[in-house]
């Protein structure tokens, strides 16, 4: 029989095995407020290409303010589940506003998009269904799925021919209802679903679809709604789940957005919600405010848009290799993981933080920086980083 204490070194040894394959998360720690400067404990201030911060509302005055006024008129917190004491008039309101923001009937909080995603399938759908999952969704996505009952498949990665397959598969199985299920943006890859062609294909075979729109919402699209208006759907999702926690202020907090009768389901069956605590008011006053801001103008998403571009043209012109595409997400290819470290080194010791990824968040031979961009950037702020990326390459011998 093992000992208590056995299990313990168990678990030393577990994390030595950790370290060992050089897969060890150390966090950095960080003395200031999130924004596009941040200076960490070290006492430097470092330009910062790493956070989810893409509107730079996580420090903006008018959030902090709302969030103040929340605080003040509405408590620190409910001390409750949203059935038994935790809706406040603000947590409905705020539902209503992002049903609105995203175009779909109704919506429902949770406390992160990890419960949102956690608590979405296993009350809508049971044995006789079947759910189609892209292989690179969302962990979220994926536990949520494990969670239901419904028959499961998986689609390769953004293939169109393979969604078909699964459709087709799930159709000859009898499966009853069927939900098509992504990622509206991947974010290794800053990757962009290709909705206009998913939503056509799931409408020939009958099937739902549903989107994670974390790394999306608030700006894609030309009013920064997200994914579904960028690619010409919008209105025409038939489930969006997404946080409050990157764009859209970056606090905490998450959402699922829909037809009022999943909406009303969740509410009678989804786990997360039902049993744990409802948003904080400060949170839900500040998420209010960040609505009104982007319903109200359009300013902070094309700043990120332009910001984006700029950079983009800029990281290749200094002789790196990027991903194409479109995104805030800028994945800047080393392929080498060594490398990768070494470049993320140096560049940070330059004043740019940011961070290298490599297996097994990313294939092998795939190592790479993936930098996000934030509207909070100014210009001379990316100058100093390509600046600092190109001496550092320079250094590494990785561009010439
Ligand atoms: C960040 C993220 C989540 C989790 O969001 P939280 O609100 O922090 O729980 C879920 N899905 C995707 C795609 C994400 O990027």
């Amino acid at each position: 029989m093992a000992s208590t204490e056995d299990f313990f070194a168990h678990l030393r040894t577990e994390l030595d095995g950790i370290r060992a394959a050089g897969l060890y998360k150390a966090e950095r720690i960080i003395a200031t407020p999130q924004g596009a400067h941040v200076r960490t404990t070290d006492g430097r201030e470092v330009i910062n290409l790493c956070a989810n911060n893409y509107l730079g509302l996580s420090s903006h005055p008018k959030v902090i303010e709302a969030a103040h006024e929340a605080l003040r008129t509405h408590g620190y917190g409910l001390s409750s589940v949203r059935f038994i004491c935790g809706t406040q008039d603000i947590h409905k309101t705020l539902e209503q506003r992002l049903a609105r923001f995203l175009g779909t009937e109704d919506a429902i909080l949770y406390a992160a998009a990890f419960d949102a995603n956690g608590g979405l399938f296993e009350p809508l759908l049971g044995e006789a269904d079947a759910i189609i999952s892209d292989e690179l969704n969302h962990a979220s996505i994926i536990d949520g799925i494990r969670l239901c009952k419904a028959q499961r498949w998986r689609y390769k990665h953004n293939d169109l021919a393979d969604l078909e397959r699964c459709l087709s598969e799930a159709n000859e199985k009898g499966a009853r209802f069927k939900l098509v299920f992504t990622d509206g943006v991947f974010s290794m890859d800053g990757t962009i679903a290709q909705l206009d062609k998913i939503r056509e294909i799931c409408d020939r075979h009958g099937a739902l679809l549903g989107i994670d729109e974390c790394h999306a919402s608030g700006f894609m699209g030309a009013r920064g709604r997200g994914t579904h208006e960028h690619r010409g759907v919008f209105g025409k999702i038939d489930i969006i789940t997404g946080t409050l926690g990157k764009a859209l202020g970056g606090a905490s907090g998450g959402f699922t957005a829909a037809r009022k009768e999943v909406i009303e389901i969740l509410r009678q069956r989804s786990r997360p919600y039902l049993f744990s605590n409802t948003v904080a008011p400060s949170i839900v006053g500040a998420s209010i405010a960040v609505l009104d801001l982007l319903e109200g103008s359009t300013e902070l998403r094309d700043k990120l848009e332009a910001n984006t571009q700029y950079f983009r043209r800029a990281i290749q012109e200094a002789g790196f290799e990027i991903k194409p595409g479109e995104h805030p997400i800028v994945p800047i290819m080393v392929y080498d993981a060594v490398k990768a470290q070494q470049l993320a080194a140096r560049v940070l010791e330059l004043g740019v933080y940011v961070v290298g990824f490599f297996f097994p968040v990313v294939p092998k031979g795939q190592a790479r920086i993936r930098v996000q961009m934030s509207a909070g950037h100014v210009r001379a702020d990316l100058e100093r980083a390509v600046a600092a990326f190109r001496q550092a390459g320079l250094e590494l011998g990785l561009v010439k």
